[in-house]
């Protein structure tokens, strides 16, 4: 009987594993006192001792059927051989719809509604094994059917084997799964039906399913894409904008996205596409994955950019139209504001286009135009705009010239000049040659000192005065402007005549050391000019440079001051003098700079010891290799090299360390102030400290007290030039000035 009571017991347990929990054991709770009951009389224990263990099974009996009775969950009692409904809790009563009482007087077969014979098999079946689960049809009182969950287990009270279930109704979970199926089937369906790529991915980033529009937009079948990540299925240059957008919209607690991207196309062809993609989230608003839909507009962009190209476009050479020249020269006004840079708008007309359209045809007039496009794109920068208003006439923009309205003007004349001498050249058109010239009118704006409409009468206005002026011209708007590169033209003119004429000259200027000694000069060019006097280079080098009237010049002072050298060489009093000459950028760029510095040595019989080139930041900077090459190269002749106008530039300590110099000049704007502005003490000190690490030598030039000559001593620079010493003086003055010394 024991034995009995161990079974239950382990029934119970079992259950209770079976059902996940302490709740289920109270299910099983009639049986179990049924068989403790049984078990403890059947022991046949002494009176006294069976009275109290009765007292205290009766007890546990009352509680447990008071479970029983109360709980929420529909019990039933059954005896499997004749289907009756031994017992029934109010739970049960309350779910079928009959007092808990007729329920012991019915069948199970009065509630399931499967047929007599299957009932009967299946509690048949149930009696022979421990666990059951079935789902069952039942009826309630009501006559309405729902489904069941029945766990039954098989026991034996008092020597009856009995079945006792378990009833959970179970038909609005039903319902609500086959909801789900329903919804997840036609999800599916509507994602297949779609006739545009749809693709869905789980929140690392796989992909968990696409449509077959999607499979042939990009190539691959569904099965190669699920599982994998973008990474593994899109081009590398695509697929990490795809990871990051995902990510993105995960994050995003609006939980959509749409935006504009690019897909490459199983033909190969990169297609512009619009994402619009939506964050799926479980049941407790976590994201799981992105649903997303691809819209190809390859075709709408290419629509997009045909009208763009006819409404701001020239047909016929493609340029921008006035519409658009409108548009840049709005913008130029903009940046003009911004930067306080000169802009220039050059207005283009074709001399005698008209005769050449009515007497060879238009087809060549057009032919002629296209040619005349292309000439003038290639002869300005990228960021300038060339434009063709209509007929014959081209307008360009000029962006970003010089600060200066004097150097902007020159800027944009050497432009328009660029273009005249293109267009001058003959074209040959249906292979014949043409030639045509034109007139070119400038106005310079800035910012919006005057409206866009003004500002293309101005230009138009200088075009007619070219044309007045004789054709093949160019014209200002601005009269100033216009005397002012006049001016600059006749400088040059004479610039060329002063070479031929000789009319330039040397000025020497001492560099001492600290004790005042002189240790050579800095030779200074001078343009003994017949009328005007001697006029600074400050003035015409620059225009020097620009015409490369520089590289003669150059040369000449090159040659002077080598065949200077030379013949200081016979005077103990000059003999170790050295020489400094200026080298602008232009001629140092030159191919053959070292050659011709050898050649100037060798013809002149000067020591190359004694020969000191003067470079600037801008100059060294320009191409740093070839300047590292070259200065090499010099340095092995002999040469030596000072670095021009040291800190107003932009050196850099990295290049400085690679350069092969010799010695830094500070600049004089910084000897200026050095006994009045921190700064600039503080800046001459830094640079002096720099020289020293870097074991160059170190001048000051512009030193014209005593002041700034003992700062400077001070402070480690022991090489001076400047007016405290000697101003440039004609070489028969700065002579005389080295035998007093
Ligand atoms: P730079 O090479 O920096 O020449 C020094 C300039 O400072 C010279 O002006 C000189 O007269 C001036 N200067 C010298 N000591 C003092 C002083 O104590 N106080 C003041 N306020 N100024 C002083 P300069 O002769 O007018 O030359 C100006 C620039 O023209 C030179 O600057 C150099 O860049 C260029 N230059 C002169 N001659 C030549 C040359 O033969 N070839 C080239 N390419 N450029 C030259
Ligand atoms: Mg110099
Ligand atoms: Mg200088």
């Amino acid at each position: 009987m024991v034995g009995s009571v161990l079974g239950t017991l382990l029934i119970v347990s079992v259950c209770s594993l079976y059902f996940h929990g302490t709740v289920t054991a109270d299910y099983l709770i009639t049986g179990l006192i049924a068989s403790l009951i049984v078990a403890s009389v059947a022991v046949g224990l002494q009176a006294q001792t069976n009275r109290r263990a009765l007292a205290l099974v009766r007890g546990r009996e009352v509680r447990f059927r008071q479970m029983f009775e109360r709980h929420n969950a529909p019990m039933l009692l059954i005896e499997p051989a004749s289907g009756r409904i031994v017992d029934a809790n109010n739970a049960a009563g309350r779910f079928y719809g009959y007092p808990a009482e007729q329920m012991k007087s019915m069948n199970i077969g009065d509630i399931n509604t499967l047929p007599q014979e299957q009932v009967e098999a299946e509690l048949v079946r149930a009696s022979r094994e421990e666990r059951n689960y079935f789902i069952f049809p039942h009826r309630l009182g009501n006559g309405e059917i729902r489904n069941v969950e029945v766990h039954s287990s098989p026991m034996e009270v008092d020597g009856q084997s009995l079945l006792f279930s378990i009833i959970h109704d179970i038909t609005e979970r039903q319902h609500a799964e086959a909801a789900l199926r329903q919804s997840v089937a036609l999800s599916e369906s509507l994602i297949q039906a779609m006739p545009v790529p749809v693709f869905h991915k789980d929140a690392q980033g796989r992909y968990t399913g696409c449509n077959a529009a999607f499979t042939g937009f990009i190539g691959k079948s569904c099965d190669e894409i699920v599982g994998k990540t973008v990474f593994e299925v899109s081009p590398q240059s695509f697929s990490q904008t795809y990871r990051d957008k995902d990510l993105e919209l995960l994050d995003d607690p609006a939980g959509v996205q749409v935006y504009e991207s690019q897909v490459k196309h199983s033909d190969g062809t990169v297609r512009d596409v619009v994402f619009h993609k939506a964050r799926m989230l479980d049941d407790k608003g976590r994201p799981t994955g992105i649903i997303g839909v691809i819209l190809d507009i390859t075709d709408r962009k290419l629509a997009e950019q045909r009208i763009h190209q006819l409404a701001f476009y020239d047909p016929l050479t493609e340029l921008p139209n006035r519409r658009l020249l409108l548009d840049r020269l709005h913008q130029e006004f903009a940046i003009g504001a911004r930067t306080g840079l000169y802009g220039a708008l050059l207005f283009l007309d074709l001399d005698n286009f008209k005769t050449l359209n009515d007497t060879k045809g238009h087809d060549i007039g057009d032919m002629l135009l296209v040619e005349v496009a292309k000439r003038l794109v290639a002869n300005v920068r990228d960021g300038d705009t060339v434009a063709r208003l209509g007929g014959d006439e081209f307008v360009v923009i000029l962006e970003s010239l010089d600060p200066v309205a004097a150097e902007a003007a020159a800027q944009a004349e050497h432009v328009a000049e660029k273009i005249r001498d293109a267009l001058s050249e003959s074209c040959v058109l249906n292979q014949r040659q043409y030639h045509t010239t034109p007139s070119i009118g400038i106005a310079l704006f800035r910012g919006h000192e005057d409206t866009l409409d003004n500002m293309l009468k101005y230009a138009d206005t200088a075009m007619y005065q070219a044309k007045t002026a004789g054709r093949n011209t160019i014209r200002f708007y601005d009269p100033a402007m216009q005397a002012a590169i006049e001016a600059r033209a006749d400088l040059e003119d004479e610039l060329r005549k002063a070479i031929v004429q000789q009319q330039f000259c040397l000025h020497y200027q001492v560099q001492v050391d600290s004790l005042g000694r002189p240790l050579g000069a800095e030779v200074l060019l001078r343009w003994e000019h017949p009328e005007r006097g001697l006029v600074s280079p400050m003035q015409f080098i620059p225009p020097a440079e620009d015409t490369g009237l520089i590289l003669p010049i150059g040369l000449w002072v090159l040659q002077t001051a080598c065949a200077q050298l030379a013949a200081w060489q016979h005077d103990a009093l000059t003999r170790d003098l050295t020489l400094a000459v200026n080298v602008s950028a232009k001629q140092f760029r030159q191919p053959d700079f070292v050659s011709q510095v050898q050649r100037i040595l060798v013809e002149s019989g000067a020591k190359p010891s004694h020969l000191k080139l003067e470079l600037t930041e801008s100059t060294v900077l320009e191409n740093v290799e070839d300047t590292i090459a070259k200065m090499r190269e010099l340095k092995l002749l002999g040469a030596s090299f000072s670095m021009d106008d040291f800190g107003t530039g932009y050196s850099s300590l990295q290049y400085l360390k690679r350069l092969p110099l010799d010695q830094i000049k500070i600049d004089r704007s910084f000897v200026r102030d050095i006994t009045s502005d921190p700064n600039d003490a503080a800046i001459v000190q830094t640079i002096i400290a720099m020289t020293d690490a870097l074991g160059l030598n170190v001048i000051a030039e512009g030193v014209e007290t005593e002041a700034q000559r003992a700062f400077l001593d001070r402070h480690g620079c022991h090489v001076f030039q400047g007016y405290l010493f000697g101003k440039p003086i004609p070489l028969k003055e700065f002579e005389a000035l080295m035998h007093q010394a």
